[in-house]
């Protein structure tokens, strides 16, 4: 009978997937089951309802502009249940694409603003650069997160939100501010590609713990042999941008 079990909901895993994004859900999956914990992850679509009580983790990432099109009216809808589900404790974390929809809004560079869900008090308008090569940043607790960015958004924090690092390789959020992603409660957001968790397993084991804690008063996580892990984190670290 296994321990706990870990809810994952893909949001629009075969609209927003580039560079790999889906490798967070295999290591969320992966680092759960090597401890014993039960996971079920659903891929949701468009038109998909979701039970804002069932998920304890919510994955969306990144797009080019036309997925984003395609994608932002379903998830106005789910506004509300998102809402719900993160006052709840629920963790989502959203990469670039799917990161710049949780803001208010996204204007490309062609075409109508893309209307955001506003779990985060961000705004994203493209740049006339695209911001593409590694990236290094320096979480709040002094650990570092390592990734790979490809965007021409440019996303700007409003007053206090904090980010999820500081830029010390790359662009991060915009290229001017040395802000990347943001770390409101349970809720993440990142340019980071890579994809993120596999080289990232602190951050990996963060988001399941905080994942858990939804629905199981105790939980600790066992630790893992993160040899390969941390070797690619440590080479991700040279990598010049
Ligand atoms: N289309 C968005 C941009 O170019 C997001 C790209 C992405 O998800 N990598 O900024």
């Amino acid at each position: 009978m296994p321990l706990m079990q870990l809810r994952i909901a893909h949001l629009y895993a075969h609209f927003l997937n580039i560079y790999g994004d889906r490798g967070n859900i295999i290591a969320l999956s992966q680092r759960a089951s090597w401890r014993g914990i039960e996971v079920k992850v659903d891929a949701i679509d468009l038109n998909q309802k979701t039970d804002p009580d069932y998920y304890d983790l919510y994955f969306v990432g990144g797009g080019q502009d036309k997925q984003q099109i395609v994608i932002a009216e379903d998830l106005l809808k789910r506004a509300d249940d998102l809402k719900s589900a993160t006052d709840n404790g629920a963790v989502i974390l959203s990469v670039c694409g799917g990161y710049q929809l949780l803001g208010h809004y996204y204007k490309p560079h062609e075409g109508p603003e893309l209307k955001g869900i506003s779990l985060i008090d961000a705004y994203t308008v493209a740049g006339n650069r695209r911001m593409i090569g590694n990236v290094t940043i320096k979480a709040a607790d002094g650990s570092t997160l390592v990734g790979f960015e490809n965007h021409s958004g440019k996303t700007y924090l409003g007053k206090g939100v904090p980010p999820l690092g500081t830029v010390v390789v790359g662009n991060g959020n915009n290229g001017e501010d040395k802000s990347e992603g943001a770390a409101v409660g349970t809720i993440y957001g990142t340019y980071l590609h890579g994809s993120l968790l596999p080289k990232n397993p602190l951050f990996a084991d963060r988001l399941l713990t905080q994942a858990l804690k939804r629905r199981y008063a105790d939980v600790t996580l066992t630790a893992l042999d993160d040899t390969l892990e941390n070797q690619a984190h440590k080479r991700a670290l040279i990598l010049p941008a």
